[in-house]
Order: structure tokens, then sequence, then C-alpha cells
């Protein structure tokens, strides 16, 4: 059992005994892992605050092959993120990027660009100007990127045609084009704001769009996110909870009669 140490951004926290929590951590070097914070929960020990979710920290802890809980020998923090953490809507639209960090990262494997990402998205929402759905928008591009599971949004996925800006959806790859059968029909403003979106590597870009675009955008990236990784997130839940419009795209239409009918009458 070695020693080892390294930053980390706090993914999840539960309960595990009266005293001790078990934290799930996104890492450079180990992907997801989860450790026992023993003595978490007292009062008095102040790790709980440390290891509050989103926060960075810097951890030493006891690494032993095979063992799915390591265990937490010290934790110090390097950013609470209070920017996000002070609102809201900020914090509730951030659960999203970070359940998302947290099905897409692998135990125990390097996952540096992923552990970049989730570092740049909650850097960039602390200091965002603008509404925090068209920053989680941007910041999960960058993580689904990351992860392998980009969306194609300027080729067809089942021809591989150029698509200019009438383009359908499908939650199975991305955009397609106007022959093929599609799950959602996307406005040119939606798909517009989703190519910025995807081709800012850096930094979300402030791009004027409608709410009605944004919206869109949001619901097309959530449903697509919740296809390809097979998942029902929570974050979501909650935030439907919180902001009902978070679920509504009055810009979108569902593609949503029968695929047989509509490839036999041509009109999709
Ligand atoms: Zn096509």
């Amino acid at each position: 059992m070695g020693q080892e140490k390294t930053e980390a951004l706090v993914l999840r926290g539960v309960d595990f005994s009266e005293s001790s929590r078990i934290v799930t951590f996104l890492t450079p070097e180990r992907g997801r892992m989860a450790c026992l914070a023993k003595g978490a929960r007292r009062a008095k020990s102040g790790l709980g605050a440390v290891l509050d979710t989103f926060n960075r920290v810097e951890l030493i802890y006891y690494w032993k092959d095979g063992r799915h809980v390591q265990t937490l020998a010290e934790a110090s923090l390097l950013e609470a993120y209070s920017g996000i953490k002070r609102d809201f809507e900020r914090t509730a639209y951030a659960a999203f990027p970070l359940e998302l960090a947290l099905r897409v990262a692998h135990e125990n494997e390097p996952s540096q660009p992923l552990y970049d990402v989730m570092v740049r998205g909650l850097d960039g929402l602390r200091a965002w100007p603008g509404a925090a759905r068209a920053h989680v928008c941007w910041h999960v591009l960058r993580l689904l990127s990351a992860a392998g599971f980009e969306p194609a949004l300027t080729h067809c996925v089942v021809c591989g045609a150029t698509v200019a800006d009438e383009a359908g959806f499908v939650y199975e790859g991305g955009v397609t084009c106007g022959r093929e059968r599609c799950d959602l029909r996307l406005p040119p403003e939606t798909l517009a704001l989703l190519r910025a979106f995807s081709a800012a590597e850096g930094a979300c870009p402030e791009v004027a769009c409608g709410a009605h675009a944004l919206a869109a955008a949001f619901m097309v990236l959530r449903r697509y996110a919740a296809r390809q990784l097979e998942t029902d997130f929570r974050s979501l839940r909650v935030l439907d909870e919180l902001f009902p419009e978070a679920n509504a795209a009055p810009g979108v239409r569902d593609a949503g009669r029968p695929r047989a009918a509509r490839d036999s009458d041509g009109s999709i």
C-alpha cells in the first residue's frame, strides 16, 4: 500500500458511518477514485468543508491495487468555487457536468483531458457573465468530446453528406441531412449555436443567441447525453424541479411520427 498525492475535484460524497464519508473524486492520473474520509462528518475536523462537492483539492491517500475505495490521509482546499456555490441557479446547472464527469470517468485510468475540461468549465462558470445554461451547454459538449462521445454537427451521421443549416438530429450520433429519418428537427439558429459551442475549445464563447435557441441546444444535449450514456441524470431531475423551463424547448419539433410513416410520405 503506497502513499500518493494528487490534485482532484470532488464529484460526490456519501455518508458512510456516523463519522465518515465516502468521497468520489476525479483525478488526472487515477481517473474516478473513491476514498474513505474518516472523521469527515465530525464538526470539529473541518474535513467535511474541504470535501464539499465541486471543490478542487489536494489529496494524500493510501493506494492499494484492486480496492474500490481507497483511504484518504489528508485533504487541503485549493478552490471552493464560491462564485458558483453562492448562486443557486449556477449550482443547479453545474451539477449536470459534474454528474456527467462521474459517469464518463473510469476508475484507475489516466484522465488528464477530462480533468482539464472539468477544471476549465468550473473556472469559466465562476466568472461567467451570461446565463448559466449557455455555459453548461459548452461545458457538456467539451466533456462529451473529451470522453469520446462528441456529437457530429457538420456531417450527416447516416450518409456523410455535409449538413447545411437545415438539419435533423438523431440521439445515436448527431446531425442528419434532410433525407434521413431523425429524432427531431433542429432550427438553424440552434445548430449554429451548437457549432459555436463545439468550435470553442478553450472557453465558452459569448455568443448572441435567442432564448429559444439556447433552450433547444440544452435540450438536445441533455437528451443526447442521456441516450449515449444510457442513464437518467439525477442532476437534471433536480434542475427540472427547480427550473421547469430547463426541460422546455419551444423552438424544436420532435419528429414524433413513426419512422415508417415518415419514410413513406417522405415529408420528415
Ligand atoms: Zn444523410
